[in-house]
């Protein structure tokens, strides 16, 4: 050591007060890379995106190879192998954003294997952020996207026709819609499932990179079993996802109206920003949700995640069973169960 730095760290051990040591500490413990998605699902999002960050890559092309790797998973619940619409058609929501606010997203797009790339190709080559519907999929197939067969999944095709049997939507209150098709569709599929637990599956990614920067992806196939035209929270930024590259990351899966309703990311992120940490930031947004109605709260799942700046991470949801996916120094992903408002 040479003498020059000897004599600054006896300078420093004396002069710099308890607070500031901590301060350069804590500044050196920034956590990066790292990579945090929705669900146990997460571990083949993150498992695509580890590879990119591990080399040096950038936040942005990992979140899109995480998109990329679940959209591609046939036996998973996003993309084409994900449950249709009322109309036994599966209609697919996305959108990403970059550290520079940059933003792109897709809904109500179909026969399209990977919307998130869509979206990507939207925020890179036009001035615009959102398309929907058959406009999405005529700049998907202008821009090299291959239009895949109408065909349902077979896990997918199990569950449509079991749905069928009942039809069942709560509340009903669509009358007009209702009287064309006499089972009694309402608006919603139904949230709870048999056994009790909900049914969500949204994909959202957020990393951080080894330069400091964060992106996020969102992407699903929506509610199951939804209304012909529905969209949801996830391909709307600032619902489904935001990222502020000062401050965090976040982005959801749940029951997208009650989102949409708080602009729940964005709120996440704003939690964040007056000091919070990722799981208080999650758990106030939750509570936003909630208490205007917890009577209804009772019968919907809506979860959050969130990554700072410094690479920590957090999640909660309304009702327990919500879990998330980290993965950092060494590349295995870990399995964590969110806190819940409900026990
Ligand atoms: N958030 C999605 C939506 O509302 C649904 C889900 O997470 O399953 O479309």
């Amino acid at each position: 050591m040479s003498s020059s730095r000897r004599s600054f760290l006896r300078l420093s051990a004396v002069v710099l007060p308890f607070s500031r040591i901590s301060d350069l500490f804590a500044k050196s413990a920034i956590n990066k890379p790292v990579v945090i998605s929705t669900w146990d699902s997460g571990q083949i999002a993150n498992g695509a995106a580890w590879p990119v960050l591990e080399k040096g890559g950038k936040a942005l092309d990992a979140v899109e190879q995480a998109a990329i790797a679940i959209e591609n998973d046939i036996n998973c619940c996003v993309g084409l192998g994900g449950n249709p619409d009322r109309d036994g058609h599966v209609t697919l929501d996305a959108c990403i954003m970059d550290e520079k606010a940059n933003c792109g997203s897709v809904a109500f797009l179909e026969r399209i294997k990977h919307p998130v790339s869509v979206a990507r190709k939207l925020m890179e080559t036009t001035p615009h952020v959102f398309l929907a519907g058959v406009g999405a999929q005529q700049f998907a197939l202008a821009n090299g996207f291959k239009l895949e067969p109408d065909k349902l999944s077979p896990d997918a095709e199990k569950s449509y026709k079991q749905w069928l049997i009942k039809a069942e939507y709560k509340p009903v209150i669509n009358i007009e819609h209702q009287q064309s098709h006499p089972k009694g569709h309402g608006p919603f599929a139904p949230a709870r499932l048999e056994d009790g637990s909900f049914n969500h599956d949204t994909m959202g990614t957020l990393a951080l990179d080894a330069k400091g920067d964060l992106s996020g992806m969102c992407t699903t196939s929506g509610m199951g079993f939804k209304m012909r035209g529905r969209v949801g929270d996830s391909p709307i930024i600032g619902a489904g996802l935001f990222v502020d590259n000062e401050i965090g990351a976040a982005t959801s899966s749940g029951q997208g109206e009650e989102v949409i309703r708080v602009c729940g990311t964005h709120l996440v992120v704003e939690f964040m920003r007056s000091g919070l940490s990722p799981e208080e930031a999650c758990k106030k947004a939750v509570e936003r949700i909630v208490k205007p109605n917890p009577e209804r709260a009772k019968t919907f799942q809506v979860g959050f995640i969130a990554i700072n700046k410094q690479g920590e991470v957090g999640a909660y949801s309304v009702q327990k069973g919500f879990n998330y996916t980290v993965t950092e120094q060494g590349g295995k992903g870990k399995v964590i169960n969110a806190k819940s408002y409900f026990a």
